[in-house]
């Protein structure tokens, strides 16, 4: 198994594929990342409560769109800007956004902690396994 690149490896996490080998699904519906990778045995939750970064990944992301919309309407309406609707737009964002990017922000977390996992001087990429040996896993 070839190593890749790491903007490969987080771009691969964004779009819910394992950032070591690229296979999916790694998801079990839409909120359950699954422990290993079906094909190359990565763990994606490095330690309990490893997933905090992709919490805080997922509410920066969904600030960002925030701000950006918020700035491109006030942009336009000042000095009158539509109150009411600014708010239905904060609600809908700032909730919609987060479930959105839920499984891809985990996707993404999970390949940076791959990534800061195989700086270490004690890893090894994995070995190339055979069918019999992942049954027997
Ligand atoms: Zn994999």
């Amino acid at each position: 198994m070839t190593e890749v690149g790491n903007l490969t490896a987080v771009v691969r996490g964004v779009r819910k594929r394992c950032p070591r080998c690229g296979s999916r699904p790694i998801f079990d519906g839409w909120f359950a990342l699954k422990p290993l990778c079906p094909r190359c045995s990565l763990r994606f939750e490095q330690e309990e409560g490893g997933f905090l970064g992709a919490m805080t990944l997922n509410y920066a992301f969904a600030f960002l769109i925030w701000i950006v919309v918020l700035a491109i309407v006030l942009t336009f309406t000042v000095p009158h800007p539509p109150v009411p609707e600014l708010i239905a737009m904060s609600i809908v964002v700032l909730v919609g956004v987060p479930l959105w990017f839920y499984p891809r922000s985990k996707g993404a977390w999970a390949a940076i902690e791959w990534l800061a996992n195989r700086t270490d001087p004690d890893y090894r990429p994995p070995a190339p396994r055979g069918e019999q040996a992942r049954r027997l896993e």
